[in-house]
């Protein structure tokens, strides 16, 4: 119960502060120590371990890789691909709370105009589930935070039996982090082109204005609790990196689909953690994980 309410009562004052505050990393004052759980509970910055594909906010000469930053994620778009390359956000006690799960599927209206705009029905019986990439649950302490995560721009066309079971297993051991006292930064996204949904394979959704992807990826860096987070990230720091077929015939266990950063930078081109020292990145992106996975 203490815990509970630590987390409450942290939230509520963040709230009062983020309305008042517009600084990119706020920390709350501190609050009574509870066994496992950090006092130094805050809410940072989303893109802290670096933008990995180079995003820019320029419609007109990066329009598939259109940098969105919103309080609650940050993400890369693709225009001709109708979703996103990858989002990136930050997960930890201030960001959860006590709010239900709003489903206000809704189009994002800070796309540039004159772009298509994904809207809650555009899936509609293709099959495929509007799979968030930052999931409703990561976003729990307001409406507005837990709304956000709604945008179709969050979401990535995905086979049920991936979204609903391998990919929500790793999303819930996200949180099961947290409840131990880390705090995890999460880039997540899609790449390649066709999958299996219950309609059998796809290439596109909603006319050929959504592509569906044949992986979506994960890479979740896990740290104790504390701030200056990118500068803590060292050699000995456990990275979880997935790489899922986007498919119903993917197995239930998130833990088998684990791979290596670099197996993903190579499939997708980006460099992932690039605000981490390269001595850094060369060895918590060649190993992959072993850990627990609940
Ligand atoms: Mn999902
Ligand atoms: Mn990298």
């Amino acid at each position: 119960m203490k815990y509970v309410f630590f987390r409450i009562s942290s939230l509520a004052l963040f709230a009062a502060l983020a309305t008042a505050c517009s600084k990119e990393e706020l920390t709350t004052p501190a609050s009574p120590t509870t066994a496992g759980v950090s006092q130094d509970a805050s809410r940072d910055s989303n893109l802290a371990l670096g933008n990995p594909s180079g995003a820019v906010t320029d419609a007109d000469n990066s329009p598939n890789n259109y940098l969105m930053t919103k309080t609650q994620y940050t993400l890369s778009y693709s225009r001709d691909k109708g979703k996103p390359n990858w989002v990136s956000w930050h997960l930890g006690n201030a960001w959860l709370g006590s709010t239900s799960r709003q489903n206000n599927f809704a189009a994002d209206a800070t796309l540039p105009s004159g772009w298509y705009r994904a809207g809650s029905t555009s899936y509609s019986g293709s099959g495929f589930d509007r799979g968030h990439v930052c999931p409703s649950a990561d976003r729990t302490s307001s409406t507005a935070d837990n709304s956000a995560t709604f945008l179709m721009t969050n979401m990535m066309p995905q086979a049920s039996t991936n979204n609903q079971r391998t990919w929500a297993g790793l999303e819930t051991y996200g949180r099961t982090l947290v409840d131990e006292g880390y705090e995890v930064y999460i880039i997540a996204g899609s790449y390649g082109r066709g999958g299996t949904g219950a309609n059998g394979f796809a290439t596109t959704i909603s006319s050929g204005r959504i592509t569906v992807p044949s992986n979506c990826w994960k890479v979740m860096v896990v740290l104790p609790e504390g701030s200056d987070d990118a500068s803590r990230v060292t050699a000995a720091t456990r990275v979880i990196a997935v790489d899922m077929p986007n498919t119903n015939a993917i197995g239930t266990a998130w833990g088998s689909y684990r791979t290596s950063v670099d197996a993903i930078e190579s499939a997708t081109g980006y460099d992932i953690l690039s605000a981490v020292p390269n001595t850094v990145q060369e060895t918590i992106e060649s190993r992959v994980d072993n850990g627990p996975t609940s």
